[in-house]
């Protein structure tokens, strides 16, 4: 039987990453690649005594089909939280998603046709290009600096359908947008009528300051804003939440239906449960605290055994450091280098829509522990060291 696949499927996650990450997996080797939040991070037990307390007083409920937009009571909640945050929200414009990861699936599908342009930053998310590939957009990538795209780029992208932007902690690169870069953004956004999808996980992990307000604050009626719980409380639940314009509701609820007729009832219960009573307020700042430091021996890592002519920052937030190897490295080529020598990394190349920066790399700093993150930051050193003796000298211009 010859199967013939929808057209779409082509722009599906290229395998040549799919290869990639697999070589990431290996056992024995120290993981700097995945995106995964510490597992001791996890509030075990509110949410066991949460999944209790649902069970025993709300059990059928709990366990039946529900509304697609989601569980009102958690709707209320994200509404009063964003509130806190300047984003003036009805609840009912709060849909409820199975992860934010789902948000940036239906997004794609309320507003990309094939050949339509979106407008992303470089580099972007990785996954968010896998979610709006399918759709068959043409990506725009917009120049950036350290504080995320710059300005004039995104009223060069004029005519897209929206941007996809990341203010707070960017996965890959981990940067953060300064007020002033967040007012520019919204004002050349305005000026040529670019609506705006806000994607926002990180937001709540910041070590030193909060981050300015979001983008949606400034914009309300420009911005679809997506949030998430994977990063506060944990990813397994897989809830997320997307705040849409009124306008768009109707439309985002039927792709919402036809993709999962609704997130899970007992998950969104039980989260519910846990935050309700203000939990984050106390378990954020533990998660806080944690990730800082973890940063901190990433970063002295980093200073002992990187050569000077690698580029990177502190991240201020987050979970990521965005490296730039020594001129003449590449990041995709020297993995399999490293992994042999017991440490993983995700290639930056991927997360280019444009022309990639192949010297460019991406290292978590949140699964492993400072002792590990210093024995795998050593190793990559090493490679690094090793793969730059073996270059030939640069011939200096006379
Ligand atoms: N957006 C960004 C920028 C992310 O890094 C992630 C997770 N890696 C997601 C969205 C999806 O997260 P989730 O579906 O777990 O909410």
């Amino acid at each position: 039987m010859t199967w013939t696949l929808a057209r779409r499927t082509g722009r599906m996650n290229p395998s040549a990453i799919r290869e990639l990450l697999k070589l990431t997996e290996q056992p024995g080797v120290l993981s700097l690649a995945g995106g995964l939040p510490s597992p001791d991070s996890f509030p075990v037990d509110a949410v066991r005594e949460a999944t209790a307390r649902v069970l025993r007083d709300t059990p059928r409920e709990a366990l039946q089909y529900a509304a697609s937009e989601g569980y009102g009571p958690l709707r209320d909640w994200v509404a009063a939280r964003l509130a806190a945050d300047g984003i003036g929200v009805e609840p009912g414009q709060v849909l409820i998603t199975t992860g934010s990861q789902q948000g940036l699936d239906l997004v794609g599908k309320l507003l990309i046709d094939a050949g339509s342009a979106v407008a992303v930053e470089t580099p972007t998310y990785l996954g968010a290009l896998q979610a709006f590939a399918p759709c068959e957009p043409e990506f725009t990538a917009l120049a950036a600096d350290d504080e995320g795209p710059r300005p004039e780029a995104l009223a060069g992208a004029a005519g897209a359908r929206f941007a996809y932007l990341l203010p707070n902690f960017q996965n890959p690169t981990g940067r953060l947008m300064s007020d002033a870069r967040r007012d520019a953004l919204v004002a050349a956004a305005q000026a040529v009528g670019l609506p705006l999808v806000e994607d926002n996980p990180y937001g709540e992990l910041w070590f030193d300051a909060p981050p300015p307000a979001p983008l949606a604050a400034r914009w309300p009626e420009g911005t679809i804003y997506l949030g998430s719980f994977s990063k506060v409380l944990a990813p397994g639940l897989r809830l997320g939440y997307v705040v849409a314009p009124p306008a768009l509701s109707p439309k985002l609820l039927q792709a919402k239906q036809a993709a999962d007729l609704h997130s899970p009832g007992l998950n969104q219960r039980i989260v519910h449960e846990v935050v309700r009573n203000g939990l984050l307020d106390r378990h954020v700042p533990t998660v806080r605290a944690r990730y800082a430091a973890q940063r901190d021996a990433m970063a002295a890592a980093l200073r002992a055994h990187l050569p000077t002519t690698t580029e990177w920052q502190a991240p201020r937030g987050g979970m990521f450091f965005w490296l730039r190897l020594p001129p003449g490295l590449d990041a995709t080529a020297l993995l399999p280098r490293a992994v042999a020598a017991g440490v993983a990394y995700v290639p930056g190349a991927p997360f280019y829509a444009g022309e990639p920066d192949g010297r460019t790399l991406r290292l978590s700093f949140v699964t492993l522990t400072p002792a590990q993150l210093e024995t795998a930051v050593a190793a990559l050193g090493r490679v690094v060291h090793e793969a730059l003796a073996e270059q030939p000298p640069l011939r200096r211009a006379a």
